[in-house]
């Protein structure tokens, strides 16, 4: 029987231990906080907010995982009312429907977009400057990054189809992302799983294969190899609780620089206590901007679609996620260049800034499940339907 150690209790890490224990392996996951999850937790109390926003997009590898295993659990729907208070601010006013340059960057016949050029010069090439600087700051909803036209075309153009698909994607777990690490942590359970929490691992075991599933630079720190390194995008993230107004917004995206607003409650009510909206602003900003400068940004947009809302608020917290937000790939560059998964003498790596295809948490399960099926030398297709 083979034996796998597992650094790391989060989507990734249970991702590994569960597909590995599927196949038959015996595993051990070591995670140093004392709940599991990572960045995929949900605060506890009132007001549940997820670091971030924590769409969970059906058109991912990892929806069909999770799905077939039961993992998902209840959905929170957007109510159709709600989804039509959707709106875009753009050249300083909102709007409820998109420019009509952006749109034809969306078209069917628009063809796969070059690894080698930026987004801004190819998208240009289609729908003129504006529209491409409107599409390129609404694909920061699913990439964070201060400036996604500078990215590889190709990379923005995969985010921002997914991002403006009709039906949307986006789905949200009723109580957050909590409710689906709970449930992956149980299925691990019964798969007879070792899950030690607590238990923060400094030197990597060497008597069975490890997959370390923690962040990139815990992932550096651990394996004591400076060459792991990508980059990410730095966003500031404001959430905001505010006694409810009818009328409010349901989303704000921002098409005049990269940045989202989105009032969580609009489709799960148990986010908040009664007469009162969860609201979460994510406003990527660039390494010399302060974070008062995306809380400002974050204002404006919170002025234009919840009106009154300073009078409102009953619970506010502010933080800065660097470099916690997945990978980016500049021009010349795509996943394939990123840290590879075998690291060699049976360690391997999984996470969102590693080898591996996806957006955001897809990344976390395509190299985990790529980690476990090297060390069981199985095909990654056959473990995923295992
Ligand atoms: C603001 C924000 C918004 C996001 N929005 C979305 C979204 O809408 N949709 C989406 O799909 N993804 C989203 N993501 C990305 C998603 O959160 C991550 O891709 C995913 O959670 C990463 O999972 P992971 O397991 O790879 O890493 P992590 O969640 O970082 O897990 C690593 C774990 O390893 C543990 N650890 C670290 N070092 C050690 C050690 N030495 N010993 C033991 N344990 C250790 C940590 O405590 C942690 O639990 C968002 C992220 C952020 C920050």
């Amino acid at each position: 029987m083979h034996r796998i150690t597992v650094v790391g209790g989060g989507f990734a890490g249970l991702t590994a231990a569960i597909t590995a224990a599927e196949a038959g392996a015996k595993v051990t996951v070591y995670e140093a906080h004392h709940t599991l999850g990572g960045r995929a937790r949900t605060a506890e109390g009132p007001y549940r907010t997820n670091e971030g926003p924590h769409a969970l997009y059906n058109g991912g590898p990892h929806w069909i995982w999770l799905k077939q295993r039961n993992l998902i659990g209840p959905l929170a729907p957007l109510p159709p009312l709600e989804a039509a208070r959707l709106r875009l601010r753009h050249h300083g006013v909102l709007r409820r429907t998109p420019p009509f340059a952006l749109l034809k960057l969306l078209r069917p016949g628009v063809r796969q977009a070059p690894v080698d050029a930026d987004f801004l010069s190819w998208a240009t090439g289609i729908a003129g400057e504006e529209g491409a600087r409107a599409a390129a700051n609404y694909s920061a909803v699913a990439l964070f990054h201060h400036d996604p036209g500078a990215l590889s075309a190709a990379f923005v153009q995969e985010r921002l189809r997914r991002a403006t698909k009709l039906p949307p994607e986006a789905h949200y777990p009723r109580g957050g992302w909590a409710s689906v690490i709970d449930r992956m942590a149980a299925r691990a359970w019964n798969l007879g799983v070792r899950i030690e929490t607590l238990s923060r691992i400094d030197t990597l075991p060497t008597d069975a294969p490890v997959v370390v599933a923690t962040s990139l630079p815990a992932a550096r720190r651990l394996l004591g190899d400076d060459s792991l390194t990508w980059p990410g995008g730095r966003t500031v993230l404001l959430d905001l609780a505010l006694r409810t107004r009818r009328g409010d917004a349901f989303a704000v995206s921002d098409l005049d620089a990269p940045g989202w607003i989105e009032r969580f409650t609009a489709q799960d009510r148990t986010l908040a206590p009664a007469g009162e909206q969860l609201i979460q602003g994510q406003i990527p900003i660039a390494p010399g901007e302060r974070h008062a400068d995306g809380l400002a940004r974050a204002e404006e947009l919170l002025d234009l679609g919840f009106e009154g809302w300073r009078e409102r608020v009953t619970w506010r917290r502010e933080a800065v996620a660097d470099g916690r937000t997945g990978a980016v790939d500049l021009p010349g560059r795509s996943w394939r260049d990123r840290p590879a998964v075998d690291r060699g003498d049976g360690v391997y790596l999984a996470g969102d800034q590693v080898a591996a295809p996806g957006v955001l948490s897809e990344v976390s399960f395509n190299s985990a499940v790529t980690a476990v099926a090297l060390i069981l030398g199985r095909s990654a297709l056959d473990l995923k339907h295992a």
